[in-house]
């Protein structure tokens, strides 16, 4: 009988013909070490963008993401010059805590979406990587149909800096996504820090994920979460869960009866699906694109979109203050003299910032 690593089932352990001997592991080692990422000029990125090239929009985003300031001066350059292109998409933030199936969902909203005839870029916010020096999101094989369709760009969340900063480099991830032809953004955050806001700032709709608990869930919940989601769904919706779902649906529409009609005019709605088994989920998004339709035909679309830019210029300029001074080598003695002054109660806390912030506008 044939070798049962022969069958059909089993590529990939198949049994192969063997040979005399290997030259190396990894025949290609030695041509990858010569290979040298290819780098472009501005044009070159803007058309490549333009085009849809996932290659050369990857690269610009890796610019994007770097902390070399050539790299920086580049990638504002391009991102400049994909704005105009931009602005036509829905873009959706998606959070939950761990386990709550954000992955298993996006990868069954993803090809909804797919099947739409869209283009579909996830992007990730997520802070933990700075705190706990590893990353809960945005690893490319949580979404394992998505990760492989070509009209679907995963790109996790940058790591290094603050929140803000980080926040930053996905907001502009987004103007290049845009930019080639990615015509549906979903921003995926996990509850950490202050997570929830930067991503709702960069977001026309933002869908809350729960999980239907012991009828305490509404207890769990972060304070202000409740008052940003333009909807609410309840996932696991399935098996033996489905009428704790539909429990935790109530409990939730009550909840939100609660709170003020939003500024969009829009009262929130609260679903239940299962994003594993695939049910609910074309009443999800189209709960979606009800309340797109809905803000663009009020103006409240627009407005939101307008006021996110307001903020992002304000938060861009607060980093680069921030940065500017922190990083300035004078700014940087001089504040581990005056705070030991200040601890030795030599000096006031508001004198000495005074004293350092003068010593910066003198050394800028
Ligand atoms: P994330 O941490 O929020 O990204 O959650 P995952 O998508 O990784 O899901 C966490 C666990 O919940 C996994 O074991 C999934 O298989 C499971 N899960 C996700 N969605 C569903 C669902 O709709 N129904 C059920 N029963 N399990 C689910």
């Amino acid at each position: 009988m044939d070798h049962i690593e022969n069958n059909e089932q089993f590529q990939g352990l198949k049994v192969n013909k063997g040979i005399s001997a290997q030259p190396t592991v990894n025949p290609y080692l030695n041509s990858f070490k010569k290979f040298k990422r290819k780098t472009y000029t501005i044009s070159e990125y803007v058309e490549g963008i333009r085009k849809g090239n996932i290659t050369i929009l990857g690269q610009a985003v890796t610019l994007i993401e770097s902390s070399k300031q050539e790299h920086h001066a580049i990638a504002q350059e391009v991102i400049e010059k994909c704005l105009p292109y931009t602005g036509d998409s829905v873009r959706v933030g998606i959070t939950g805590v761990p386990g709550a199936g954000k992955s298993t969902s996006i990868d069954a909203f993803g090809m909804h979406i797919l099947k739409e005839n869209n283009k579909l870029a996830v992007l990730a916010i997520d802070p933990s990587s700075e705190l706990t020096k590893g990353s809960i999101l945005g690893d490319k094989t949580r979404m394992e149909r998505l990760s492989i369709e070509k009209n679907a760009f995963i790109r996790p969340s940058p790591s290094a800096g603050s929140l803000g900063g980080v926040a930053r480099k996905t907001r502009e991830t987004i103007i290049l996504c845009e930019a080639a032809g990615f015509n549906r953004i979903i921003v995926e955050t996990v509850g950490v820090g202050q997570s929830e806001t930067a991503v709702h700032s960069m977001v026309d709709f933002f869908l809350l994920i729960q999980l239907a608990g012991t009828g305490d869930e509404l207890q769990g919940i972060k304070r202000g979460i409740m008052e940003m989601a333009d909807g609410i769904v309840i996932n696991k919706a399935d098996g033996n869960n489905v009428e704790k779902a539909r429990l935790a649906k109530s409990h939730f529409q009550n909840a939100l009866h609660l709170f003020p009609l939003p500024d969009s005019g829009w009262t929130p709605k609260v679903l239940t699906y299962s994003g594993y088994y695939e049910t609910g989920i074309t009443e999800v998004w189209n709960m979606i694109d009800e309340y797109i339709a809905f803000v663009k035909k009020n103006g409240y679309f627009e407005h939101r979109r307008n006021d996110q830019s307001r903020f992002w210029m304000y938060e861009t300029i607060n980093e680069r203050l921030r940065n500017d001074f922190y990083n300035n080598p004078v700014v940087e003695r001089e504040l581990k003299i005056c705070e030991q002054q200040v601890l030795n109660s030599q000096m006031s806390s508001f004198a000495a910032a005074n004293k350092v912030l003068s010593i910066f506008r003198k050394h800028e």
